[in-house]
């Protein structure tokens, strides 16, 4: 790896190599964790490269491509260390808080963090984010969602107003009621609204 520098990308981050030297692009406007899980993703596409091809990578959708989902696992286990996490989550509660110690000491978002634990440690909990406009919760996206989940979480018509009831300081474990594949369901989740965003960790299966 010869240089990592910012540039105003469309995507977050490109791996390029011209004429023997390479380079990890990142889009300038992205927080720094978001930038350090890039530059992770992007060693993953450097390690699967043959060593003298020239080529440009650039980060596409990550879903059903395999060199994608590779990357984002790449970038996972270089970021969160397997030996790492089970260390510092030991026997503490699967809440929050235990979220918040693990990307706080790792320096890496809470969704990166949760799809990390889910995939080591046995944590069975889907990380859910809205932000809210006036009285109405929007949802934004969840990460770590099992398997066939993708696509098929909503807000229930129930959900804002348990938002808003909510909107208090600490983590509050509620029945968070919630949209699945267009039926209505309510999932144990632990809850915590801030400052016209809602994070929820919620077990949905
Ligand atoms: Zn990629």
């Amino acid at each position: 790896m010869d240089s990592i520098s910012d540039r105003p990308l469309l995507e977050d981050g490109r791996l390029e190599r011209y004429e023997g030297s390479t380079s990890i692009l990142v889009r300038s406007d992205i927080s720094p964790k978001r930038r350090r899980f890039t530059i992770a993703h992007e060693l993953g596409h450097l390690l699967l490269m043959a060593p003298n091809s020239e080529f440009v990578a650039a980060r596409h959708i990550i879903g059903k491509d395999v060199e994608e989902r590779f990357c984002e696992d790449f970038a996972g286990a270089l970021l969160l260390p397997a030996w790492w996490v089970k260390e510092t989550i030991h026997d503490r509660p699967r809440t929050l808080h235990t979220l918040r110690v693990i990307a706080g000491r790792s320096n890496t978002s809470l969704a990166a963090s949760c799809v990390r634990m889910k995939k080591i440690s046995g944590w069975q909990s889907t990380l859910l984010c809205w932000n809210r406009h006036e009285s109405n919760w929007h949802f934004q996206w969840a990460a770590g969602l099992p398997n066939g989940f993708e696509g098929r979480i909503r807000s229930s018509d129930h959900t804002s107003a348990i938002l808003n009831s909510h909107d208090m300081s600490g983590d509050v474990d509620i029945e968070l009621p919630l949209r699945i594949s267009g039926t209505e369901k309510r999932v144990p989740a632990q809850v915590s609204v801030r400052h016209g965003s809602a994070i929820a960790l919620a077990v949905l299966i």
